[in-house]
């Protein structure tokens, strides 16, 4: 399932190759990947427009395109694909974007758990679904995320799975941050001290970060990333401890049952 740090391999994906090239025709394959919008009507809004950026918050995706926004989620299974040879056309291309240089824009999901839209901006989506921030937006700031924990209770784990307050942190990245951090899952928010708040927030950052350094593969994270041990009885590579698991926010959660308090 595509995570951040893939949406974000694939914001700069379609930034690097799909940009500022006039969109010749739009092949909706399968209607069933459109939210709320006739293929035909999507077809015609973009047509004859070119994408000017890209921009990611959270797992969305969002290209300007003039007058309308292009809005994708990857969903389970989604993949961008672009190319100039029609035997590169991925299987399951859902939306084909074809631009006037011959060169094609696929959107793939072979699931269909993924989305395309057209939407008035993105601010004012992020704003209708009260999306938190960006864990990497540059404006989020340690005393913004502060202020996001203030007044609420309940495990540090729960609340950075809640999208109302970072949008985006999957499953894997918030057990490799507490981990990291040496804080329990169920560890309740307002019982964090001030400098663990502040790891929090600099180490879910950095291991983002990291995966994204590596295209999203995490397979290169280092070895001493609990990504490589999510197994129970697994030896906890940074204290010799136990790896563990438990359900927390209704997802399995693995941990270090020693140096994670
Ligand atoms: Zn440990």
């Amino acid at each position: 399932m595509p995570e951040l740090p893939e949406v974000e391999t694939f914001a700069r994906y379609f930034a690097k190759h799909a940009l500022q090239q006039r969109i010749a025709r739009v092949d909706v394959r399968d209607e069933r990947i459109l939210a709320d919008i006739r293929k035909e009507t999507f077809a015609k809004k973009l047509k004859g427009c070119a994408f000017a950026s890209v921009r990611r918050h959270g797992k969305h995706l969002f290209a300007d395109a003039g007058a309308t926004w292009l809005h994708l989620h990857f969903g389970m299974t989604g993949d961008l694909a672009y190319y100039r040879d029609a035997k590169s056309e991925p299987r399951f291309a859902r939306i084909v974007f074809a631009f006037d240089n011959g060169a094609k824009l696929a959107f793939e999901d072979m699931r269909l758990f993924g989305l395309a839209e057209l939407i008035a901006s993105p601010d004012a989506f992020i704003d209708e679904r009260g999306l938190g921030p960006d864990p990497l937006d540059p404006s989020f700031t340690f005393a913004k995320f502060e202020a996001l924990l203030e007044k609420r209770r309940g495990a540090i784990k729960s609340l950075l799975m809640t999208q109302e307050i970072v949008a985006g942190m999957g499953n894997l990245y918030v057990d490799e941050t507490l981990y990291q951090t040496s804080i329990h899952p169920r560890r309740a928010v307002d019982r964090l001290k001030q400098d663990e708040r502040r790891a929090v927030f600099t180490s879910m950052r950095k291991i983002l970060r990291d995966s994204i350094a590596r295209q999203a593969r995490d397979a290169d994270l280092p070895p001493r990333y609990l990504y490589h041990h999510r197994e129970v009885g697994a030896r906890c590579p940074k204290c010799g401890g136990t790896i563990n698991r438990a359900v927390v926010f209704g997802r399995t959660t693995y941990f270090c049952a020693k140096h994670q308090r």
